[in-house]
């Protein structure tokens, strides 16, 4: 199943000329998992060509404007395309007495089912067939959330061939031993999955922080990730207002993506002052090497790990 990772807003506050207010999206297969939700979030779907009828989870970081101003935007323009399936928004609490205020003032009818979820704590926030997504606290000046989505393993690559040596027939057997499942034979030999298949193989993992300032926490949270998107929104020559309006500098996120032993970081969150972000990756990368920074469009692709 692919996994394809979209930046559809990468500004930090304020929108520039280059970049959008934030938003990231996950495509996963046929669904998608939006990463909070900036204004004109749905004029960056329509470039991105990411689609508005899929099935779709949106996951709100904190009750800052830049972060959730695109929610009304979005839900109406899908409303207005005649959207059917649901929309399930995750947020920590206020999100619901924001939408509410929302509709009550607009008035606008939609086509389809918003259920929210409000986050009073930490934890696990959805628990998928496949996947699931937990939350961590973060450390911004308001209650904000890292995300960390996480496919669970996979199952060890099936061998027809170690199957066929023991004797299990092709068809339903082989189908219950690629599930888990374990065969007892007509001569009652117990043939387990591990006897005919590799070893487990892992799922992906992104972690998403929101605005934060670097927090204890993080190094176990994003353990392993394949992929950390951490907010920079000053360089680290001002990482003492950094510190006091609860963001991260450069070389402070590519502390916590070493520290949680991930494989790649991407920058975001960037503050309105810079144009030219060449600084940013410079510090990034003196501590972690494979750095970047990230662009409104920019497209990377997850590839399954064997
Ligand atoms: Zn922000
Ligand atoms: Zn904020």
């Amino acid at each position: 199943m692919s996994i394809h990772v979209t930046f559809l807003g990468t500004a930090g506050a304020i929108p520039t000329n280059q970049r959008s207010l934030p938003a990231v999206l996950v495509q996963r297969g046929n669904e998608q998992l939006m990463f909070d939700c900036g204004e004109a979030v749905q004029r960056q779907m329509v470039k991105a060509k990411v689609g508005f009828h899929k099935k779709l989870k949106i996951l709100i970081t904190h009750m800052h404007g830049d972060h959730v101003l695109g929610l009304p935007g979005l839900l109406q323009t899908m409303a207005l395309m005649d959207r059917q399936k649901p929309v399930q928004i995750y947020g920590p609490v206020g999100v619901v007495q924001f939408l509410k205020c929302l509709q009550e003032t607009l008035q606008f009818a939609l086509t389809f089912e918003v259920e929210i979820h409000e986050l009073s704590a930490p934890g696990i926030v959805c628990d998928e067939e496949e996947y699931t997504v937990t939350a961590a606290l973060s450390n911004h000046v308001v209650p904000s959330f890292a995300y960390c989505f996480a496919e669970k393993p996979r199952a060890g690559r099936f061998h027809p061939e170690k199957a066929k040596a023991l004797g299990v027939a092709e068809g339903q057997a082989w189908s219950k031993l690629q599930h888990g499942e374990t065969l007892t034979m007509a001569d009652g030999r117990k043939i387990q999955p591990a006897d005919v298949s590799g070893p487990i193989r892992k799922g992906r993992k992104i972690v998403y922080t929101g605005d934060t300032r670097p927090f204890a926490e993080f190094a176990g949270f994003a353990a392993g990730a394949d992929l950390v998107i951490h907010e920079a929104t000053f360089d680290d020559s001002l990482a003492e207002k950094a510190l006091v309006d609860g963001h991260s500098t450069p070389s402070q996120a590519a502390e916590e993506a070493k520290a949680a032993d991930a494989k790649s970081l991407v920058l975001t969150h960037v503050s309105a002052r810079y144009t030219d972000t060449s600084i940013f990756l410079e510090q990034a990368k003196k501590i972690f090497t494979n750095a970047s920074v990230a662009e409104d469009f920019l497209k990377l692709e997850l590839p399954l790990p064997e």
